[in-house]
């Protein structure tokens, strides 16, 4: 009965097996959104994460609006779309969960460029994709933005952030990025919406902030599909 199943290619969800979609809709409202939103910066409570006064300087965004927390199955969906080889749909899923859970706030930023925060060129020669640009394709068609793919891009190779302190994190991505060559003249006065898979500790979306605010962005602000508390 399974082989049969496999040949018409009804979907099993990815957690329970249940046929029908690759995450049930059981699974579906297993995920747990944010209930806060924090500053970019100082990492505490703010409302609609817009960044504290007392926090904001020229190169910070002015806000930071997250989806779900990073946590169980939010976590698993984002661990396979990086590690297990291009397994999207997944993301898919729950970004189109996260338009729609944030539209009222998403719909605020339609004149904003959506850019996603780049991997290095060795992680996507190794993997082929970003798998960033997913949730990015997602956003922005729900939402009506422009998108720009690789207006940003990673010009070094940042260790791996996972098991590092606050302030490691932060020297780490220092200078990692730059503004494409060909794309520079094209930031001046634009407001843009930097979109990222987790925030952290901020670090890198601060540092792409900062490189588009050099070039002349109006404004900056960011959105992550998972905040890790
Ligand atoms: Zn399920
Ligand atoms: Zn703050």
């Amino acid at each position: 009965m399974d082989s049969f199943l496999d040949l018409i290619f009804i979907p099993k969800c990815m957690f329970c097996s249940v046929m029908g979609r690759y995450i049930c809709s059981t699974c579906l409202a297993k995920m747990k959104t944010l209930s806060e939103e924090y500053c970019v910066v100082c990492g505490k409570e703010s409302e609609n994460g817009i960044t504290h006064s007392r926090c904001r300087s020229s190169g910070t965004p002015s806000q930071l609006y997250s989806a779900f927390e990073y946590t169980s199955l939010v976590r698993a969906v984002i661990k396979r779309s990086k590690y297990k080889s291009k397994e999207f749909l997944g993301l898919k899923i729950i970004t189109e969960l996260a338009a729609e859970l944030c539209k009222e706030e998403l719909s605020k930023f339609t004149s904003y460029v959506v850019i996603p925060i780049p991997v290095s060129a060795i992680r996507l020669k190794d993997r082929g994709f970003n798998q960033v640009e997913t949730i990015v394709k997602v956003i922005s068609k729900r939402n009506g933005n422009k998108v720009k793919l690789g207006l940003l891009k990673r010009i070094t190779d940042s260790i791996a952030q996972y098991s590092n302190t606050r302030k490691e994190r932060f020297a780490n991505v220092s200078g990692v990025f730059e503004v494409e060559k060909s794309q520079k003249n094209l930031v001046a006065d634009q407001k843009f919406l930097l979109v990222d898979d987790i925030c952290t500790s901020g670090a890198t979306l601060l540092e792409a902030s900062k490189v588009l605010y050099k070039y002349g962005a109006k404004d900056v602000k960011c959105f992550a599909l998972s905040k890790k508390l």
